[in-house]
């Protein structure tokens, strides 16, 4: 037995725990519920470290997106790390006291999709924080062990909790067939956006030129891998873009920014015969709006990403060899109990936020050695 395992042998678990629940619009309450046990092929996780993604603020902000409306409480948060603290029946992959990154989709497995390799694109699939299943702003969760990816010696909750956001970054740079040396333009300098960068930057991306309005974040950007940060409001992007390719434009436009002109944008500072790949949720209303004679005249290939798939280990490896940093983008931490604060921060972008990370309080303190 691992001397970890021996730890965890020791702890009582209480039987209740702490949760953040979002009621409504700007909602979220700190309920305290039965902590639940792992059956067949589960474990319990004891939570480390959860990111507040764009998506579950769209939840907080609006409800819901799409037709994924929130009509009961429930609990957000799918970009999670965690303790192995319980393990069911015939789980073989993962071990008590074991630092994992949770992979939060839960595809059947079996439908057309599945089996034909896009297990994204699975119509079955159950996914952490959408309605109606819980997600992780919670002290303890039960996931299938195959959703459990242990971490490497060395690799921080942060970390693990931000390989989800990396996974969706490396699906989006995998869509868009980067080849090395190529130019691309990335909307938005976000987490997502960010990473997307450094991603199509570990794939060899010749120029990456970014598009951001909040001083903070171009800053950020900057300093973490753009070579050239435009001002959307201030700057006409498009001509600056098309200024800095000598009149021929970027091979490759990701939109990371849900904002209602980027994609546009991005279809114009593509040269022709480019891709753009659409990433960002719209903001509002649930449309996507693009000129079509920009991309027909241009003959553009045009990549919608859903999540991720098969990118953990891919990323996990990156993060071991140096090849990106994520740690750096955790700028905010709050303990569960905070959580309502952390939303405020975060959907109204206050004080450079980047990822603000929910690091669970017990956890530091009873658990502190461990993390
Ligand atoms: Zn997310
Ligand atoms: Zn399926």
């Amino acid at each position: 037995m691992s001397p970890l395992a021996d730890v965890f042998e020791r702890i009582e678990l209480p039987e209740r725990m702490k949760a953040a629940r979002l009621y409504g619009i700007r909602d979220i309450h700190l309920d305290t519920v039965p902590i639940p046990q792992p059956g067949p092929g589960e474990v319990l996780l004891k939570m480390a470290a959860v990111g507040v993604c764009g998506s579950d603020v769209h939840y907080y902000l609006d409800g819901g997106i799409g037709d994924a409306m929130v009509t009961d409480p429930i609990v957000m948060g799918h970009e999670p790390s965690g303790r192995v603290v319980e393990v069911g029946d015939g789980v073989k992959q993962v071990s008590r006291g074991q630092l994992v990154a949770i992979e939060p989709a839960m595809p059947c497995g079996t439908c057309e999709l599945c089996l034909t390799g896009h297990p994204n694109l699975c119509p079955h699939v159950r996914f952490l924080g959408t309605p109606p299943i819980d997600g992780v702003f919670s002290e303890y969760a039960v996931m299938p062990a195959e959703n459990c990816l242990p971490l490497p010696d060395g690799m921080t909750p942060i970390e693990g909790a931000l390989l989800e956001p990396l996974g969706v970054a490396i699906h989006t740079v995998d869509l868009s067939h980067l080849r090395v040396g190529q130019s691309v333009v990335v909307l938005g300098a976000g987490p997502i956006g960010l990473l997307i960068a450094a991603v199509a930057r570990a794939a060899g991306a010749g120029q990456i030129i970014m598009t951001e309005p909040i001083p903070e974040r171009s800053a950020f950007a900057l300093d973490y891998v753009a070579d050239v940060v435009l001002h959307p409001y201030e700057q006409d992007v498009v001509k600056e873009v098309m200024k800095i390719t000598r009149g021929r434009g970027v091979d490759i436009a990701f939109e990371a920014a849900g904002a209602p002109e980027t994609p546009q944008q991005g279809a114009e500072m593509l040269r022709p015969g480019g891709t753009l790949v659409l990433c960002g949720i719209p903001q509002g209303e649930d449309k996507l709006v693009l000129t079509a004679s920009t991309a027909r005249r241009k003959g553009l290939t045009i990549k919608m990403v859903r999540r991720m798939k098969f990118v953990y280990a891919r990323g996990i490896r990156m993060v071991q060899r140096k090849q990106l940093d994520l740690q750096s983008l955790a700028t905010h931490t709050f303990s569960l109990t905070q959580t309502p604060q952390a939303f405020e921060i975060v959907s109204t972008y206050q004080d450079g936020v980047i990822r603000a990370m929910i690091v669970m309080a017990s956890n530091e303190s009873s658990q502190g050695a461990l993390l």
